[in-house]
């Protein structure tokens, strides 16, 4: 008997032809996790701790059979049979653990740490509904809550308590392991996420995600990020961090007294990555275990937590840093408040600097701070970021501690956004090139290609099956089709002003105006946004609210509709980036120079073979330049400029929205024609935004943009030379696999040996 048919037997007594989609999707599930089981965690002495708020592991079924090295057995057999692996991963609800490229960057790092043999988990919480499903009404955005954990979740649930004790009560944790398979490895790693039994998704208001904020004991891991601008929401997320934690401090020191730790030695025994500031509670949290709990001195405690913990920075954006009130941390764990109150006066006998000091003037504490004061190792994720970091942001950290600044450029992993999400082009590159890339990651054999006709046809037409993939998606998802021969141009992230999705909106509706004016593009055009705006971000739900209206209007517009097509995919997440990346023909990175501290979806892209249209912000800079001038589309006011922009305080968006180029273009937000669609309150809003404050200054780059775009687009039409362009963005584009960003963290930062038995 094959291998999955002993599984349909065993589970549902019938062959696999027998079985629909879903019996299909259990047996797998059975089949991985059997697989899994069967496999030894990693066990070297040293371990990492990757703590992170966010996991966005994406759906796992393809992924763990293509580490495991069973997809392509089991795709033949399942063919064989009449049934096609992409129906069956319908079945799956992927994971809402996650928000955007944070968490994303989590998953792929768990995956690449797991496929070079290293010992490391992941530690974080299991949010029982997510972020939110984002569902779109009345061209609005609505939050609903995403009920992603079914009998059938990737989720097992370990033996494993911890008691997390807060000022006025404790709370006992479960743990919840999901497996993190390596590529073609003889060893697992896992994603540990601790919850609570007593979570109660009754206490969330009907067809919302508001619910009582206050009742911790029953609304502890329902969400992830809930809504904080209120201080019940900002208690919240303090029992949330403080949880994760305490319960990953707590297995850390089981795991390491376990192996024969004196605890003296447990540095030599694990080492904490936090993801962002989210987890620095762990810092005090530790030092609480190992001081109160095990009787170490304090200042050993200090010194032992100081030199096995690291910090990685996400932002430079002043408001995404976080600061917690004292106050709070006193009413909720007082023990942690006073350890924090003993490092800010220890740190403030070596620094006088206020701009140091780890609580502030008014009582806040700077988890950032925090970080890098007891920590040996701050990182930002892109060349650009990290020196923004040292000149201007963490300036005086940098002085005070030179040796812990690093970078560590983010990257993508290549099992998931190439073999998995592109198998196509995959197989043909195994053709050209041998099938060393699955290891080694190294394209560059492509490049001798750039200029030969076949190879560049062939690269082409994989792109017009992705496409007709991505609409068979479309259509699925949100009964919408995309014409198969059109330019596919997507932005795809989190709805941000930085990002200046608006910019690109406003771009369209220059397109609007000119392709009335008789101004017809060669071939259709379709512009793909996806993304999720926070709730509580008004200005960005306003853009999607824009987006949605010039889609409707569009599409509407007889005279228009046959040459331009925009399409809001609704609740962008990993799977839909699976059928859209691949798809893509233009990637969008358009922030504002100086805000976008990496970014990963222009890797995704670059590998995918889609040409980046971009200003030099984050990695955008290293894809530039990987490829040259001539294979990225590069345009819009540099980093530096932005930087002294900000420090005078000189950019006024009315110097450019007078421009007769642009006033037209922005006052039709609010024309007849998209009140007659969409919302006045929330229109108007949007436009005296851009108007009066444009504090993400869309309006400095716009007109460069728009020549920017309309270059892009002609260069589409000489074809030959285009495929030239993606061949060598494919060709360079092995530096962005996260094994590369991984073996940089091991041998700066984490120090961990290779696991040898594996394959
Ligand atoms: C890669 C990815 C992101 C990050 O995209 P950026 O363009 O880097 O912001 C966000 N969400 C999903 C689902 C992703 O796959």
């Amino acid at each position: 008997m094959t291998l999955v048919s002993k599984y349909s037997q065993a589970l549902y007594q019938k062959p696999i032809a027998d079985c629909n989609d879903s019996e299909l999707y259990q047996v797998l599930l059975a089949l991985v996790k059997d697989k899994a089981q069967d496999l030894p965690t990693n066990n070297q002495k040293k371990k990492l701790y990757y703590f992170s708020a966010e996991f966005l592991i994406g759906k796992l079924l393809s992924n763990n059979l293509l580490n495991l090295g069973l997809y392509d057995q089991v795709s033949q057999e399942l063919q064989a049979a009449g049934k096609n692996m992409m129906d069956i991963e319908d079945a799956e609800q992927e994971p809402s653990l996650g928000n955007g490229g944070l968490g994303r960057l989590a998953a792929c790092f768990l995956d690449s740490i797991a496929s070079l043999g290293l010992n490391g988990d992941g530690l974080g919480l299991n949010y029982h509904f997510g972020l939110f499903k984002q569902v779109f009404e009345a061209n609005e955005q609505k939050s609903i809550p995403d009920e992603w954990i079914t009998d059938s979740s990737w989720l097992v649930k370990s033996h494993h308590h911890y008691t997390v004790s807060y000022r006025d009560f404790d709370l006992e944790s479960s743990l919840y392991d999901i497996d993190v398979l390596g590529y073609e490895r003889n060893t697992r790693n896992r994603l540990r996420l601790f919850d609570i039994d007593s979570v109660n998704p009754k206490i969330i208001h009907d067809d919302s995600i508001d619910f009582d904020k206050t009742n911790i004991k029953e609304n502890l891991t329902l969400f992830l990020y809930p809504d904080d601008s209120d201080h019940a929401g900002e208690l919240l997320r303090v029992y949330q961090q403080y949880f994760m934690v305490s319960n990953g401090a707590q297995l850390i020191i089981d795991e390491a007294l376990a192996k024969g730790s004196n605890l003296h030695d447990l540095a030599d025994y694990a080492v904490i990555q936090i993801n962002d500031t989210h987890p620095a509670l762990v810092i005090p949290e530790m030092i609480r275990l190992l001081n109160q709990v095990h009787g170490l001195p304090v200042e050993e405690a200090v010194d032992i937590v100081k030199s096995m913990t690291a910090y990685t920075n996400h932002t430079i954006l002043a408001e995404a840093l976080e600061k917690w009130p004292l106050a709070d941390l006193e009413a909720i764990v007082p023990e942690i408040a006073d350890i924090i109150k003993y490092l800010d006066a220890r740190m403030k006998e070596n620094f006088i600097n206020p701009e140091l000091a780890i609580i502030d003037d008014l009582n806040r504490v700077h988890m950032a701070r925090l970080s890098i004061h007891y920590g040996y190792s701050i990182n930002g994720v892109a060349a650009l970021h990290t020196d923004i970091l040292k000149e201007s942001e963490l300036k005086d950290f940098y002085q005070a501690y030179p040796e812990k600044f690093n970078n560590k450029t983010n990257g993508i992993t290549f099992r998931r956004w190439l073999m998995d999400a592109n198998p196509d082009l995959a197989a043909y590159l195994d053709q050209l090139l041998g099938d060393q890339w699955r290891h080694s990651h190294d394209l560059s054999g492509l490049a001798a290609y750039q200029a030969d006709a076949d190879v560049q046809a062939k690269l082409d037409a994989i792109k017009v099956g992705n496409k007709a993939k991505l609409n068979h998606f479309l259509q699925g998802r949100m009964d919408v089709s995309i014409k198969d021969d059109s330019i596919i141009d997507v932005q795809i992230k989190r709805i941000h002003e930085y990002k200046r999705q608006q910019m690109l909106a406003l771009y369209i509706i220059h397109k609007y105006f000119d392709i009335k004016a008789g101004n017809k593009p060669a071939r259709p055009i379709t512009i793909l946004f996806g993304g999720k705006a926070a709730n509580a971000y008004t200005i960005a739900r306003d853009i999607i609210h824009l987006i949605l209206c010039l889609s409707e209007l569009i599409a509407k517009d007889p005279e228009v509709a046959p040459y331009l097509q925009v399409v809001m995919v609704e609740n962008y997440n990993v799977t839909a980036a699976h059928y859209l990346i691949p798809a893509a023909d233009i990637s969008e990175q358009i922030s504002l120079a100086s805000k976008e501290a990496s970014g990963t979806g222009n890797m995704k892209f670059m590998v995918n073979g889609a040409l980046t249209v971009a200003t030099m912000d984050g990695a955008n800079v290293e894809i530039h330049d990987l490829v040259g001038d001539d294979n990225i589309f590069i345009f819009g006011k540099d980093s530096q400029t932005i930087v002294d922009l900000y420090a005078n305080n000189a950019y006024r968006a009315s110097d450019y929205y007078e421009k007769e180029s642009i006033k037209p273009l922005v006052d039709f937000i609010v024309s007849p024609d998209l009140l007659a669609l969409g919302n006045e309150e929330r229109l108007n809003r949007l436009h005296q935004d851009i108007i009066n404050k444009d504090y993400f200054m869309a309006l400095i780059d716009l007109e460069e943009f728009i020549e920017t775009k309309e270059k892009v687009y002609q260069a589409y039409e000489d074809r030959s030379t285009w495929m030239a362009k993606v061949i060598k963005n494919i060709a360079q584009a092995g530096y962005f696999s996260s094994d590369r960003t991984i073996r940089d963290y091991n041998q700066d930062i984490w120090h961990l040996e290779e696991n040898k038995s594996a394959n």
